[in-house]
């Protein structure tokens, strides 16, 4: 039997569809990192994946997001959520987070919508202050597939530069790590190989009192 993974735990709501394969898949998956303490600070993130991205690849982009946010001492939960009305049931968790000020939104969109934002198709992502992060996973699969790099090592930085923007607020662009304006190959190469892109000790501090502000305060992000 494989070995418990500490961060397991932080996926909530899969939909009985993927259920025996995402428990078949976690329980050999082993810590890509060296296990350190768990962080204080728990954010829960609503997840709502409208590219149908596939469970392996997601939830593997969603370990290395949640590895670069424990780096600044803040938990990721994962809460999956409907993308449909006829699936609301199957999302109870997200149901009941609906209107929940803790919690971050992240919605990962086809290229079907995200052309809606007629944003350059160099544009991975983008975040909507107060509202929600989007990535883009087509031109995430695309960069990946041209470029030979690994897809969800692409797509879990992208994903944490664009909470990183919900956190952190307007004008939040920094010149080294995730919060890098450009991202290029060479930094998500540098990720394959274990070396994540992470946050400046002075934006995890940002992130933290903002996250202890809005506990007290519960307005959104
Ligand atoms: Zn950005």
């Amino acid at each position: 039997m494989c070995p418990a993974n500490a961060r397991s735990k932080s996926r909530i709501s899969r939909p009985p569809s993927f259920a025996l394969s995402f428990f078949l898949a976690l329980a050999c998956l082993r810590p890509l990192w060296p296990e350190t303490a768990e962080p204080q600070l728990k954010l829960p993130v609503r997840t709502y994946n409208y590219a149908d991205v596939p469970s392996h690849i997601l939830l593997n982009a969603e370990q290395h997001a949640a590895e670069i946010f424990r780096r600044a001492d803040i938990d990721l939960a994962w809460i999956d959520c409907p993308v449909s009305r006829s699936e609301i049931e199957k999302f109870p968790v997200c149901t009941q987070l609906t209107g929940d000020a803790r919690a971050l939104t992240l919605k990962i969109l086809p290229e079907s919508m995200a052309a809606g934002y007629a944003l350059p198709i160099t544009n991975l992502g983008v975040t909507i202050q107060h509202h929600a992060s989007f990535v883009f996973y087509q031109r995430v699969q695309l960069l990946s597939n041209d470029k030979g790099l690994s897809e969800p090592v692409v797509l879990g930085h992208i994903i944490a530069h664009e909470l990183g923007h919900l956190l952190l607020g307007e004008g939040s662009h920094s010149l080294k790590g995730i919060m890098m304006e450009d991202l290029r190959s060479r930094y998500f190469r540098q990720a394959e190989r274990g070396t994540l892109l992470t946050f400046s000790t002075e934006q995890a501090q940002r992130m933290q009192a903002r996250l202890q502000e809005q506990m007290v305060a519960k307005k959104p992000y």
